[in-house]
């Protein structure tokens, strides 16, 4: 997979970036839209001026479609696939302390995060299916080694596309990480998710962070301003930014004006609203469980403000008032991508609902977790349940055989309870229940591949 000359040109030691020089860019911009925003493209440098890489020679196959036929196959002979979509949590460090992060409660807990030689001799024996990670955290970006590992990753594996989910609170640092990684990987779709929660003081009240005068609100427009420039100023073909928004009790109330805000002003790529949930890793917090919650017969407010609003997305989607379409080299691969978004959105409407979801979980089979400091397992809710630890083996323990564990007895016993747990019941995990289920469910690929086609290009 990866060719001789990734190896023997690319190691690690090898910096991509020395003796390459920098090159100068003029950026043109719509000024008064961002007067209008508070943006200034004078505070960072790395939008105008780029340090050259090279890029890295690989002639990895990254389709989808060999690693769907893998795992058909697989299914049909009762055999476990190699993992087609990877979700990596690369530290639980964070600067700022959210309200309704899951890992609130053990947030800087675990600081031994695995190291970049340590994450290349794992990926090296993810298998040839892998299609799609995520990088999620905690703040990614303060794991100094991220753009190294997105490169390794591209060395390593198959992988087509990264999802770098971020609190943007540097720009400029996602500026740099952006423009290594999409020289040094030519053909790789990256997507930065950004995190806002609403108008400047909504979002800045619910990041908590240190500093009080600190502008979270301000970093994300600022980043999400700067990639979508870079995209058209170094011809980042497949460079995405969306924002996301975790729907919560704290700014369900807001969701019409920011939403209308979202679609006519700010317009990023795509605006991602993710449930709150209650993760069985949050033991102190003040919401109660999906299991209580409908103990009490009736939806809370943020519930049905979810429901309500992901249909409006839907429809202004299908309407073409919304923008949400991914950048991807063929059009229509990027319509495919955002109605499997929406797929995954009327997915959840189900679970609220409590109807009978249009897939099941294939978490431990297409869907793999790797937390920060080695622990593998289907979904961070089976890896970080307190009571009842469902990781099936860590790296460390391993010398960094990601086989050894993922066809380990206790992998097999764990798997027999996906979707079954008790961690299961309202369960909207989107990186880990549905997208690796949706990749393998020929009916619903299906349906996206139609969906596709009412999607304004
Ligand atoms: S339903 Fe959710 S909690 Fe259960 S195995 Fe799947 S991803 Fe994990």
């Amino acid at each position: 997979m990866v060719t001789t000359s990734d190896t023997s040109e690319h190691t690690l030691a090898d910096s991509p970036i020395q003796g390459m020089g920098e090159e100068k860019k003029v950026l043109t911009s719509d000024e008064s839209r961002l007067q209008v925003l508070g943006v200034d493209f004078s505070k960072y440098p790395a939008l105008y001026e780029r340090k050259r890489a090279r890029e890295i020679v690989s002639r990895t196959n990254r389709g989808l479609a060999m690693p769907l036929i893998r795992s058909y196959a697989n299914r049909v002979a009762k055999k476990v696939p190699n993992p087609m979509m990877l979700t990596h949590i690369l530290t639980t460090r964070c600067n700022y302390r959210c309200s309704f992060c899951s890992f609130s409660d053990t947030l800087n807990d675990k600081t031994d995060d695995l190291t970049l030689q340590e994450i290349e001799r794992a990926y090296t024996t993810l298998g040839d299916n892998l299609n799609v990670i995520v990088y999620s955290g905690g703040e990614t970006t303060l794991n100094k080694d991220l753009a190294s590992i997105i490169q390794v990753a591209y060395q390593r594996t198959p992988v087509k596309s990264v999802y770098i989910i971020s609190n943007a609170w540097k720009p400029d640092l996602l500026f740099e990480i952006t423009h290594e990684v999409m020289q040094r990987c030519p053909g790789l779709h990256l997507t930065w998710s950004l995190s806002i929660e609403g108008p400047r003081e909504t979002n800045n009240a619910e990041r908590r962070t240190y500093a009080p005068d600190w502008d979270a609100w301000q970093n994300t427009i600022d980043t999400m301003e700067g990639l979508k420039h870079m995209r058209e100023a170094y011809g980042y073909k497949e460079l995405n930014v969306q924002l996301c928004t975790v729907c919560s009790p704290g700014n369900y109330h807001l969701l019409d004006g920011w939403y209308e805000t979202i679609r006519d002003r700010l317009q990023p790529d795509k605006w991602n609203l993710n449930l709150m949930r209650k993760s069985v890793q949050m033991t102190d917090h003040g919401m109660a469980s999906f299991e209580d919650r409908r103990s009490q017969g009736d939806l809370e407010p943020f519930e049905r403000k979810y429901l309500e609003m992901t249909q409006r997305v839907q429809q202004d989607v299908f309407s073409g008032r919304l923008k949400f379409l991914y950048y991807t080299k063929n059009p229509y691969d990027g319509a495919v991508k955002s109605a499997v978004d929406l797929i995954s959105q009327e997915e959840n409407r189900r679970t609220v609902l409590e109807k009978k979801g249009q897939f099941v979980c294939c978490a431990g089979y297409t869907g793999v977790y790797i937390g920060n400091t080695g622990d593998v397992s289907g979904c961070e809710e089976f890896a970080n349940n307190p009571d009842a630890s469902k990781v099936f083996g860590n790296l460390r323990e391993a010398n960094y055989d990601f086989q050894e564990i993922w066809h380990s007895p206790k992998a097999e016993r764990y798997r027999e309870q996906v979707g079954q747990a008790k961690e299961c019941r309202g369960c909207t995990l989107e990186s880990q229940r549905n997208y690796p289920s949706i990749l393998v469910s020929f009916k619903t690929l299906v349906k996206a591949g139609v969906m596709a086609t009412q999607i304004k290009k």
